[in-house]
């Protein structure tokens, strides 16, 4: 198994519970290297964004909702790049299953997560299913600049008659 990235965020509720820490040392177990990390206000735009693949699940709007911190009065999340052999499938083991109470009660989920009465699973965590989600949302989340390895093709642009790098 190759070396992969996945993106994992701490949503509103790891926050708000200040579960922080103890994800991170959960995710630590992997051994996988993290190549980035900040915290992030997140907008509708955004929001609808990263989970546009779901719009037409009967809980979307309550998730968008969640994810942009209406439901926590909480709008930060922490999104995070993990690296590293099968990477991905080793973040989804300790983040566990997305219904919080089927997952394993040792997994981050199993632990911290819960059913909201609306139905919706407050989980603690997002992470990446599969190599080509993990493109897709490491690239929505984070600018090259902000990435200690160079993981996908960049190019300089010039804005306001400055130089950055973006995703080609
Ligand atoms: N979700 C939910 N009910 C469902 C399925 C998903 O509330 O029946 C929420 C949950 O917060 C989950 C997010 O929507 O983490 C994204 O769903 P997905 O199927 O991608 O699960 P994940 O990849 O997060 O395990
Ligand atoms: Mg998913």
């Amino acid at each position: 198994m190759d070396q992969e990235a996945t993106l994992v965020i701490i949503k509103p509720d790891g926050l708000k519970k200040s579960l922080t820490g103890n994800i991170l040392t959960r995710l630590s177990e992997a051994k996988l290297k993290i190549i980035g990390a900040k915290v992030v206000k997140v907008g509708n735009d955004l929001a609808n964004t990263h989970y546009r693949h779901l719009k037409d699940k009967p809980f979307f709007k309550e998730l968008i909702k969640y994810i942009s911190g209406k439901l926590h009065g909480e709008n930060r999340v922490m999104p995070l790049v993990y690296w590293g052999q099968a990477a991905i499938g080793k973040v989804r083991r300790i983040a566990g299953a997305t219904n919080p109470e089927e997952a394993d009660p040792i997994s981050i989920r199993g632990a911290y997560g819960r059913i909201l009465t609306t139905g919706l699973y407050e989980n603690v965590v997002h992470a990446s299913s599969d190599p080509d989600e993990a493109e897709r949302e490491i690239k929505l989340w984070f600018n090259p600049e902000e990435i200690v390895y160079d993981l996908y093709p960049a190019k300089e642009e010039k804005s306001n008659n400055q130089n950055r790098r973006v995703w080609q």
